[in-house]
């Protein structure tokens, strides 16, 4: 195997003999194409015209003068279907048609990369088919309804816990079989080398504008750089522009669940140990025997039992921190943005927002951090509302 496919330990290319041709080709192609100013110039132009961009950097002055530092959202929530996936979306969907492919797959958890691709594919006329498990269809049933209006086919899977893990493996295992004319969409910087690496570099936007945007108001660069970390995606995003500036402060936030002392987290970077899943090498939640754990999050988004090759690498070379929130410190923070800044955010990104207000009490008016406001709320309103309801009863 070569070594550009690892980040130090981390990565690789774990699959079926059959897919390593498919992944060189793809890598092939995708080398090409954002060399290509032609490539380039239509990503672009679907990133400002239909996604929306550039999304704006907001000086949330309410919360930074609430918690003493300046704290500027970067708005992805703002972005055309409400997250930032849709960003790798155009730019894979770019791919899969530059390849000649007729048919998209891609595998969703809560249901916001299913809705990006199914967008996408609507978008470029091509055959959409995700695949989620059970129970997350049963979580997410609006997200399911929204898919299904957008043209995909959505398949049901069920093994395992019936969840992202399960229908992901789903989704290598049709790709395997399928790839000739089908192009695997993967919705975080994870999976087999090179998928990391792209979605690196189509979230890389966030952080080209952001630095941009922070340095014509600031004059300076940021203090400190935050995003929640699920697989990893709209933190490497955010980080990416900025790992190369020594001075700036990089945190990922991952969920602590009901508590990382109770078992029932998503903390992969804090407790996870080194392991392979979805063709990657990275740290993993696992028990004794290395069986993948089940994850738990309030928030659909980041309730994945693993993290990116290049975070976990990022970790170990201390470039980047890595700190965890619980569901309850996330809901606070969703709560009080929404009332200090008339902002809904979604519940990941309510994860970034809560430790921000921790370290903000760490820092002083004369500093500055950027937070990546990965999503916006309006899916997880039930979510919010039951939360709220049982903690009604429990006080
Ligand atoms: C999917 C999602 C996440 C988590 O995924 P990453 O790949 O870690 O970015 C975070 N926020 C929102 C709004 C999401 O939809």
């Amino acid at each position: 195997m070569n070594s550009k496919a690892y980040y130090g330990r981390f990565g690789g290319q774990f699959v079926a003999e059959s897919l390593m041709n498919t992944l060189e080709e793809l890598d092939e192609v995708f080398e090409n194409a954002i060399k290509d100013p032609e490539f380039i110039k239509q990503c672009q132009y679907y990133l400002k015209q239909y996604v929306g961009r550039e999304t704006p950097l907001y000086y949330a002055k309410r919360l930074s003068e609430t918690y003493g530092t300046k704290i500027y959202l970067k708005r992805e929530d703002l972005n055309h279907t409400g997250a930032h996936k849709i960003n790798n979306v155009i730019g894979q969907i770019l791919l899969a048609k530059r390849m000649g492919k007729k048919k998209v797959i891609a595998e969703t958890g809560a249901g916001q990369h299913g809705v990006a691709t199914a967008t996408g594919a609507a978008l470029f006329e091509l055959e959409c088919t995700v695949f989620m498990g059970e129970e997350d269809m049963r979580r997410q049933e609006l997200n399911v309804m929204r898919m299904k209006m957008l043209g995909a086919n959505v398949v049901c899977v069920r093994s395992g816990s019936n969840t992202l893990k399960d229908a992901t493996n789903e989704a290598i295992r049709t790709w395997a079989k399928s790839a000739e004319d089908t192009f695997y969409v993967i919705g975080s910087a994870v999976g087999p080398y090179p998928y990391p690496k792209i979605v690196k570099e189509f979230q890389s936007v966030i952080s080209r504008e952001a630095k941009q945007q922070f340095m014509e108001t600031e004059h300076r660069l940021p203090d400190v750089v935050m995003a929640c970390v699920g697989g990893g995606s709209n933190s490497i995003g955010m980080f990416a522009e900025f790992i190369e500036e020594k001075g700036v402060e990089l945190i990922g936030v991952e969920a602590a669940g009901k508590g990382i002392e109770t078992g029932e987290h998503a903390a992969a970077m804090a407790l996870g140990e080194i392991g392979t899943l979805h063709g990657m090498c990275s740290y993993l939640l696992q028990d004794e025997n290395g069986n993948i754990k089940l994850a738990h999050s309030i928030s659909a988004g980041l309730d994945y039992p693993g993290v990116g090759p290049e975070h976990a690498y990022l970790k170990d070379i201390k470039r980047a921190e890595y700190v965890s929130v619980t569901d309850q410190e996330a809901m606070d923070a969703l709560m009080e943005l929404c009332r200090l800044e008339g902002i809904i955010p979604a519940i990941e990104s309510a994860h970034a927002i809560a430790y921000a207000m921790k370290k903000a009490k760490t820092m002083t008016m004369n500093q500055a951090m950027i937070v990546c406001l990965s999503g916006r709320g309006d899916k997880d309103v039930h979510t919010i509302a039951d939360y709220l309801a049982q903690k009604e009863y429990m006080n």
